[in-house]
């Protein structure tokens, strides 16, 4: 069986957390090392490595990542000024935990996209 991912053992419970939000298809915590004010990480329940793994049958899970984004982001505070959703792809994508996730990011204005070496 392939090793559990660190997301999985969040999901489980098996590392501890800041859980905001769990159902059958997708879990939300606040990320460990924060980029800015708010930043809270979306992730599949099932461990989908990238978005290069994903197929039709991931759609619902996949358009649950948006809807709870909106959810959490009204919760926080921060809907009306904005915030920024990130989905990392692989190396190039600077993808560093394989299991698909979309980072919330905001509370405050964002800067550019952050191209390396730009
Ligand atoms: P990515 O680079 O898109 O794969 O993002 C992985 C994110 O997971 C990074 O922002 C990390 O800070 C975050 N992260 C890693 N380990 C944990 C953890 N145990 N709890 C919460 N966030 C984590």
């Amino acid at each position: 069986m392939a090793e559990e991912t660190i997301f999985t053992k969040i999901i489980n419970g098996t590392i501890p957390s800041k859980l905001m939000y769990h159902d059958d298809l997708v879990s939300a915590f606040a990320d460990i090392s924060p980029k800015a004010p708010q930043h809270i990480l979306i992730v599949t329940n099932k461990p989908i490595p990238s978005v290069n793994d994903v197929t039709r049958e991931d759609e619902a899970a996949l358009g649950r990542l948006f809807t709870v984004a909106a959810k959490i982001a009204h919760e926080l505070g921060i809907a009306e000024d904005g915030y920024r959703l990130i989905v990392n792809v692989g190396r190039n994508g600077g993808q560093e935990v394989p299991h698909i996730h979309m980072h919330l990011i905001g509370g405050q204005k964002m800067g550019g996209f952050g191209f390396a070496g730009a």
